[in-house]
Formats: structure tokens, sequence, C-alpha cells
């Protein structure tokens, strides 16, 4: 063992007893339930994961019907959350659930990392919430809190850093509330000893024993390199309309937002005068152009600084018609996913 976090427990144990908020998927820690719900909080806040969670729950109630779902459907589920692939693997992992397990997850802890898009965090997770399974759930959180209370310089974003936690967390579970310690350090990460910003020290159930706080090194830990610098991509939309609908088409099946729906764009930033030369060239028919306001969405390697135009079409061209899907606005709202880097321009589809 690397460092024993044993003494956290019964501290931990108490605060959570007293602190924890209440949550739809606490109430009811069904495994599907936590398992949806852990998926979604990978990328987003608890306050926004709730809307998303009940939406998913109720169009898609049981695993069954995520198996079952119409790949359509799941994206326009997903929208909005981003990780798009974590919604397919989702719905991977489900058909396994279905074929494999009858539809319910296991209870075992190797069983749920064999399935698609669960590692170990979201296996302990499930395992230790839903099931009682004493397994840790190490996430950011976890190597937060814990390496400030172990006052360790480890860099947490190597794998064996992560992995040795891992393995001291195993050797001393409470194996009568697993699931309790894992959520008291979700939470606590969360709340108090908060990734952004200085942890909130004077409300901490381990202050008494934390390492960083005594040497006052709670800012310089936890140890990460810097960030590599966003790449910067220049994109031109081009929201064509015609006859109240507008241009959507398929992005390829690989790379970023793989499969999804967009706006039609290209890779480089265009002046007024260069659209309409644009337009020309691809033999557009056009009413109008409009220059419409830039925006900048940012993702995790890349941000896309954006300029949209307006463009009303005169006449739609067997091409037109044929390379686009024409949506009206109320189908796009309904059935279409257009991922949130468009999001700034969604309110223009009317
Ligand atoms: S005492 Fe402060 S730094 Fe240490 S675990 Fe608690 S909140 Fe984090």
């Amino acid at each position: 063992m690397n460092y024993d976090y044993s003494e956290t427990i019964p501290y931990l144990l108490q605060w959570y007893d007293y602190n924890h908020r209440i949550l739809p998927w606490r109430s009811n820690p069904q495994p599907y339930y936590v398992w949806i719900s852990e998926i979604m909080l990978q990328q987003t806040r608890v306050e926004a994961v709730k809307g998303y969670f009940d939406r998913f729950i109720t169009a898609l109630p049981t695993i069954k019907d995520l198996a079952e779902v119409d790949d359509e459907k799941l994206m326009k589920l997903w929208e909005g959350l981003g990780y798009y692939n974590r919604a397919r693997n989702l719905k991977k992992a489900a058909i396994v659930v279905v074929e494999e397990y009858n539809g319910e997850l296991p209870a075992d802890f190797d069983k749920l990392l064999a399935l698609p898009g669960i590692g170990s965090y979201t296996a302990g997770a499930i395992g230790s919430i839903a099931f009682g399974l004493p397994v840790p759930a190490v996430d950011g959180n976890f190597l937060r809190v814990l390496k400030r209370v172990a006052g360790s310089y480890d860099d947490i974003t190597k794998a064996k850093v992560k992995k040795q936690l891992e393995e001291d967390l195993f050797a001393i579970m409470p194996k009568d509330r697993p699931g309790d310690y894992n959520q008291s350090l979700m939470e606590l990460g969360a709340t108090v000893c908060i990734p952004n910003g200085k942890p909130l020290c004077d409300q901490c159930p381990l202050m008494h024993m934390c390492k960083a706080f005594h040497s006052g090194t709670e800012m310089q830990i936890p140890v990460k390199p810097p960030k590599k610098a966003r790449k910067l991509e220049a994109r031109t939309v081009l929201i064509y309309e015609y006859e109240g609908k507008y241009a959507i088409r398929k992005r390829e099946d690989k790379g970023l937002l793989a499969g999804l729906w967009e706006l039609p764009n290209v890779e480089q930033q265009m002046g007024f005068e260069q659209v309409e030369e644009f337009v020309k060239e691809e033999g557009i028919l056009v009413d109008e152009i409009r220059k419409l306001e830039a925006a900048k969405h940012i993702f995790s390697h890349i941000e896309w600084h954006m300029q949209a135009y307006y463009i009303k079409l005169s006449t739609l061209s067997d091409t037109l018609k044929s390379d686009y899907v024409w949506a009206t606005p109320s189908s796009i709202q309904s059935t279409y996913s257009l991922p949130s880097a468009f999001e700034a321009y969604k309110r223009c589809l009317v």
C-alpha cells in the first residue's frame, strides 16, 4: 500500500450523512440509473445533468429500451451533452447486457468493466452504489481530495498514479457502505475540496488529517502538467434557407462530431465578398446574404471560431436538393440532433 486512507472513512461517512445532495439517481439507485447518471456526470455538472437524466430515463425507461433505440433518437436525447460517443457506447453496452445478462447489469466489477464505454470509475460507481460491492470509483475528485490529504506531489494525469490510488482504496473500502464512501468523496470534491479556486477547508471533515492544508500547499496539489494550447480553427457557417427549410448535412463517421448533423460550413474565415464569390462559384442563386454574429465553440482540444452568413436561396438546384437534407425548424427541434457547437445559430433557424 502506498498510503493508508482508512482513517478518512468515519469522517467522510458522517459528513456525507449530513451533507449529501438529494439527486434522482441517489433516491432510487437502480443500476441502470446509476450508470446513465455517471456517464452524464463525466462531462456535465450535477445541476445540469438532472434535466438530461429525467428526459433520458422517461424516453428510455429500461436497458432494453436503450438497446433498441433508434440512433437518431439517441443522438437527440444526448443533444447538448457533447461527447456523443458516450451515448453510442451506452447503446452498445445495453445490447450486450440484453444479450448476455437478460437486460440486467451484472453485479460484478470485472463484468461491468468489460462492457463498452465502462471504465474503472464507472464500474466502481455502479458496483458500489447500486450493488454494494467494496470497489472504489476513482475520478478527478478522488485524486484531488486524496492527494491533498496525503500531501502528494504525484502527477495525477499519469495512469500509474490513478492505478496506485485504486489499489490503496481497494484495500480499505468499507464493506458496509462502499457506495456512500465513494459518493462522499465525489460530493466533497464537488462542493468543498473544489477543482477550481481555493478549497473550503474550514468546512472539510478531513481538515485535521490533511497534509496539504497543514503545509498550506492545497493550491499546489494536485499536480498536473500544463495543458497543451487548443488548436484554433476558423470556420464559415452557411445557413442556407429555401422556403422556410434549412440545409443540414451529416458529418463523416469518423473524427470530431462523427455522424452528427451540422449546418454547412467550410474550414476558413470568409468575408462577405468571399461568401458572395463562393455561392456564385457553386452555382447557387440567392435572394439575400446577411452576415450574422461571430461565435466560438470550445471542444476539448480545438476551438472553432465561426462566422456565419444567412443565405436565402431563390431556387433550389438538383445538386443542393441532393447534397443536403432540407429541414423545417420544428423538425430540427424534434428530430435532428445539431450539436451545441452550432448553438449560437440555432435561434436563426426560425
Ligand atoms: S482540508 Fe482543504 S485541501 Fe484538505 S481535503 Fe479538505 S478541503 Fe481539500
